[in-house]
């Protein structure tokens, strides 16, 4: 069962950005580990919620694909954009947004790409994203499909699962910065002398350094691999639209957080239907005389091919709705509609019967 972030959070369903805010602020606040009988775990939780839900494409995903996402993660790929906890952490927590209120707290939202350097401070450079693009035809959008995505990038090395340090090595303090991950330089100046701080980079601000660094990555922990998983392309997905796979872009450097995958969708144009939001649109010649009359007629649909009705009397440009023959709604499952626009078709080269003939209906 996945978690249901709107409980989390104390809003209902149709609950607007703002009070989704709102909510997370007074959760926040109420839970923040740093305060006197704050709970990290309920903390963790609203911040996942809140990632979510703060988002307007990814709540989309999870308001449908919500009770089925752990299942997909357990089969290998599928969307994993929005958990919280899925890729080692590799979510950050965005704090721009909500201005000053965590000024000071910084250290707990680590990750996410923001190096903290300084003393004891584990660095956590984040992988490269990854963007591909994924090419579908109208059918497998229209119905979903799983791909199989292969990418050569930066993994984690083998041997050291990352870290970067030899197996079995020492981890010992970086002599260079004394420990302090950083060092201090002196400009001198007409103005006088200034010190600056800068990042130790023998230890990358980490303060200390393997004894031996991994002979298999050359300390960097990263190493060129192929990676095959498939993805669950949902139904509904339009041309130009992306999945955001978090955590399965580049690794990060030296144990560092792995970046995340977008997969660009694109759909090949489709000769015969025609794309409006979730519905469908073909044309379909009658003749004259079917028009006149009504007939059952042939029609292509996406399940394919079925008997529809003509009704006696239609007219050129007339529409026939086909209820719920169009594409998977991404939010809602139901299916759109298939419009079949009715073309008349006017005979030409009439035998000299045949005109005679017409010209006695008096049509
Ligand atoms: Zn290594
Ligand atoms: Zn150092």
């Amino acid at each position: 069962m996945s978690k249901d972030y709107y409980k989390i959070l104390g809003v209902n369903k149709a609950a607007s950005q703002d009070e989704i805010k709102a909510a997370f602020r007074r959760l926040a606040h109420q839970h923040h580990p740093d305060k006197k009988g704050g709970n990290e775990e309920k903390f963790k939780e609203a911040n996942e919620a809140f990632q979510v839900l703060s988002d307007a494409q990814k709540r989309q995903q999870y308001d449908q694909f919500g009770s089925t996402f752990e299942q997909a993660q357990a089969g290998g790929g599928g969307f994993d954009g929005f958990s919280g906890s899925s890729g080692g952490g590799a979510q950050g927590f965005d704090i721009n947004d909500l201005g000053d209120m965590f000024s000071g707290f910084g250290d707990i939202f680590g990750g996410g790409g923001r190096g903290r350097g300084g003393r004891g401070g584990r660095r956590t450079k984040k992988g490269a994203d990854i963007q591909v693009d994924v090419e579908i035809d109208l059918k497998e959008a229209a119905f979903g499909v799983e791909k199989t995505i292969r990418l050569y990038k930066n993994g984690a090395c083998d041997v050291c699962a990352g870290a970067g340090v030899e197996p079995g090595s020492k981890t010992v303090k970086c002599k260079d910065c004394g420990g302090r991950g950083h060092i201090t330089q002196v400009q001198r100046t007409v103005f006088g002398s200034f010190q600056t701080e800068a990042e130790c980079p023998t230890c990358d601000g980490v303060g200390e350094k393997p004894e031996k660094i991994c002979r298999h990555c050359s300390g960097r922990g990263i190493i060129k691999k192929h990676d095959e998983f498939t993805v669950k392309i949902p139904a509904g997905i339009d041309d130009n639209e992306a999945i955001h796979l978090s955590g399965r872009g580049e690794a990060g450097p030296k144990g560092g957080y792995p970046g995340d995958l977008y997969l660009r969708i694109h759909v090949r144009p489709d000769a015969r239907f025609k794309r409006d939001g979730f519905d469908l649109h073909i044309k379909n010649n009658v003749s004259f005389s079917q028009a006149a009359l009504g007939a059952e007629v042939d029609i292509e649909t996406l399940d394919g091919k079925i008997k529809i009705v003509i009704p006696e009397g239609v007219q050129s440009g007339q529409m026939i709705r086909l209820k719920g023959k169009g594409i998977t709604n991404l939010r809602s499952s139901g299916r759109g509609d298939l419009y079949v626009e009715v073309t008349v078709v006017t005979p030409i080269r009439l035998s000299r019967k045949q005109k005679e003939l017409l010209k006695d209906l008096g049509l």
